[in-house]
């Protein structure tokens, strides 16, 4: 077993029940291209399961904008069972005009929600299958400067759809000291734009353990990143996945390098049920309140 992930180690109510079901749980990546999203992608299998297998995405039209493709693998840990969906959405901002490029995103994630309102309806909900978008990563370029203005428009549009994760893309491409400058500006537009984004929920009810490990999380958000599909030596001979430089070699597991694996933490062992949780209470049910209001019903 490559590695340990975790997820069947979550002691609550909501988490028993899964285990008897499965879980299902569904990223999407977002973010110009070039930014390092299909290698995350790797990144996240190859340290998470295996093997991938991608999976045509259902009702996708060929050569429309932006392209929606994703990749699924299905674990077993404990005697749990997760099935973990990947979505990624080549394409976006590559064109000319790209006022609309969120669209068709917000497309997928609203059809989506219907697959699942469907299957509500139905006599029979026994088999419920969860496509919804649990989390959705929204990769940052690492110019040092400030958010542009599609990284505002699509957040601004997607916010209340999905729970948004934003990462600083490439981070090995800053120094450690551009990085808390460029993370902290980035915090500041996107309150001053008024984005939610999301961020571990703290409870009186955490132990000691739980509060810091949130903490420890909240800390490093917006995630700076670090993806790579090779294996390099690092100085002291350790085979380790990560970007060689001249200077040095940036290790994608190792949480002084970079972000990675904090945000893998909080995606697939920490964080998958509060995420699933949001997305089926809050986000998922503001949308089937709204399209049962405009039907009438
Ligand atoms: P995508 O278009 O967003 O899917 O980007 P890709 O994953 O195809 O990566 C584009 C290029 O950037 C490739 O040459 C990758 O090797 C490189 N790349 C990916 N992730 C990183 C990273 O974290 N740092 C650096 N420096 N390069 C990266
Ligand atoms: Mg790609």
């Amino acid at each position: 077993l490559a590695s340990w992930v975790g997820f069947s180690n979550l002691p609550n109510q909501v988490h028993r029940r899964s285990v008897r079901r499965g879980f299902q749980f569904v990223a999407m990546v977002v973010g110009e291209s070039g930014l390092g999203k299909s290698t995350l992608i790797n990144t996240i299998f190859e340290t998470t399961l295996s093997p991938p297998k991608v999976v045509p995405e259902p009702g996708t039209d060929r050569g429309k904008t932006v392209e929606i493709q994703s990749t699924a693998a299905e674990i077993e840990e404990n005697g749990v069972r997760l099935k973990l969906t990947v979505v990624d959405t080549p394409g976006f901002g590559d064109f000319v005009n790209n006022d609309d490029c969120w669209k068709p995103i917000l497309d997928n994630i609203e059809a989506r929600y219907d697959a699942y309102l469907e299957q509500e309806n139905r006599v029979n909900r026994l088999k419920m299958v969860d496509n919804r978008v649990h989390a959705c990563i929204y990769f940052i370029q690492p110019t040092g400067h400030a958010l542009k203005p599609i990284d505002i428009e699509f957040m601004k549009r997607l916010h209340t759809k999905v729970n948004l994760i934003p990462v600083i893309a490439k981070a090995d491409t800053l120094t450690e000291e551009e990085v808390e400058l460029f993370k902290r500006r980035v915090l500041a537009d996107i309150e001053h734009h008024e984005i939610n984004i999301f961020s571990p929920p703290m409870y009186d009810r955490d132990d000691d353990e739980t509060a810091q490990e949130n903490e420890e999380i909240i800390r490093k958000i917006p995630f700076a990143v670090v993806g790579s599909d090779q294996v390099v030596k690092a100085p002291d001979g350790r085979n380790v996945r990560g970007r060689s430089y001249p200077w040095g070699v940036i290790e994608v597991d190792n949480e002084q390098h970079c972000d990675f694996v904090k945000l893998r933490q909080m995606l697939v062992r920490t964080h998958m049920e509060e995420l699933r949780e949001k997305t089926n209470d809050v986000l998922y049910e503001d949308y089937r309140s709204e399209k049962l209001r405009a039907m009438g019903v």
